[in-house]
């Protein structure tokens, strides 16, 4: 396995930032603008909205970040591209989608239905992949499988299993790592076979028995290709390379009101917090590289993607805001966290 000591993952990890546009909601209440984003520099202004008795402006720089009239593909060739072409080299990456609810986590992973100009991340991926594959010479065989899962409440759910119901058990094995025990894996020969499949498990998250739409914010999607390559080595032995990549719709980032939360929404809320924090808390002590502790076990999420953060895996973490007023503390919190992960 190629996994390294893991110290000086700086380069290993990318964290940028996108800002959607004004929603024609916003437009129409006439909200203001308070995010400025310069691609060029790297750089995010934002100002207080009038209403706050705050004359400083904050400014923030990232790897990368994105202009609300940032375009998909531009999103995918700077920030995925490098890390599925590690994966079909056999490295494993993770794609983070972070944020507020409605700053566009779903629009950037996934994308809009039925039209591919709007293409997210997860569904170019699938091109991608399908099209270096078809460029392999014939002696090097392929094996792509796909999973789904929900993280919600802290327990596992199989988004393309037969039992959705059913919590799955976090296991380890030797030259295997840490997996959800049960989950389904999906043999695919092409992209569109892929689409269908996370169609389907995406239409079984928002149609969860809990909160219908309510739930897709509340819980984490984890979709998963797994490709293996074989090919014949200069001693005529057989070859095998595994990579796997990740990307990863998480959980609204935005402050559940303490005030009037209470039973399932607080504990919901209390759960988010805490494997959203503690994904902050494992990709700073990477970035970091000092650190000889990191938190993997603090939550489902870390644990389960333990493999794939840090060593020799490459790591973007996707911070969407939303460019009005209104969402002046929710947009700090989320450039704070996306500074501190960096
Ligand atoms: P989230 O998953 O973070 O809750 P969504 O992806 O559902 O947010 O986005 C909320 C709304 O904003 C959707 O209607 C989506 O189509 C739209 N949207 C988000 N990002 C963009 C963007 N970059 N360009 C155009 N529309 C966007
Ligand atoms: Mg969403």
């Amino acid at each position: 396995k190629k996994q390294s000591a893991s110290s000086g993952n700086a380069n290993n990890v990318k964290v940028v930032v996108r800002c959607r546009p004004m929603s024609d909601k916003e437009l129409d209440n006439d909200h203001k603008e308070i995010v400025y984003v310069t691609e060029t520099t790297g750089t995010i202004d934002v100002r207080p909205p009038h209403n706050v008795n705050d004359d400083g402006g904050k400014t923030f720089t990232f790897d990368y970040v994105f202009a609300p009239n940032s375009k998909q593909v531009d999103i995918y060739n700077l920030v995925a591209r490098p890390i599925v072409d590690a994966v079909l080299e056999g490295y494993n990456g993770t794609i983070f989608a972070y944020g507020q609810t409605g700053t566009g986590k779903t629009f950037t992973m996934e994308g809009k239905k039925d039209d591919n100009k709007n293409y997210g991340i997860i569904l170019n991926s699938f091109a991608h992949v399908f099209l270096e594959i078809s460029k392999a010479s014939n002696d090097v065989g392929y094996l792509v499988n796909v999973s789904y899962l929900e993280i919600y409440n802290e327990e596992i759910r199989d988004l393309l299993g037969k039992d959705r119901d059913k919590s799955l058990d976090i296991k380890e094995r030797p030259n295997v790592g840490v997996y959800a025990d049960g989950l389904s894996a999906h043999a695919c020969h092409s992209a569109t076979e892929m689409e269908s499949l996370m169609r389907g498990g995406s239409y079984n998250r928002h149609t969860g028995q809990t909160l219908m739409n309510e739930r897709s914010s509340r819980s984490h999607a984890i979709f998963t290709i797994t490709i293996e390559c074989s090919d014949t080595g200069p001693d005529g032995g057989k070859r095998i390379r595994v990579g796997k990549l990740h990307m990863v719709d998480l959980a609204g980032s935005e402050r559940q009101s303490k005030s009037g939360a209470e039973g399932n929404t607080l504990k919901e809320a209390t759960k988010i917090n805490l494997s959203l924090s503690t994904l902050g808390n494992v990709i700073s002590a990477l970035v970091d590289g000092k650190s000889t502790h990191i938190p993997y076990r603090n939550s489902k999420l870390t644990r389960l993607l333990q493999d794939s953060l840090g060593g020799n895996s490459k790591t973007a973490m996707i911070a969407n805001i939303g460019p009005a007023d209104y969402n002046y503390d929710e947009t700090l919190s989320t450039l704070r966290y996306a500074n501190r992960a960096k």
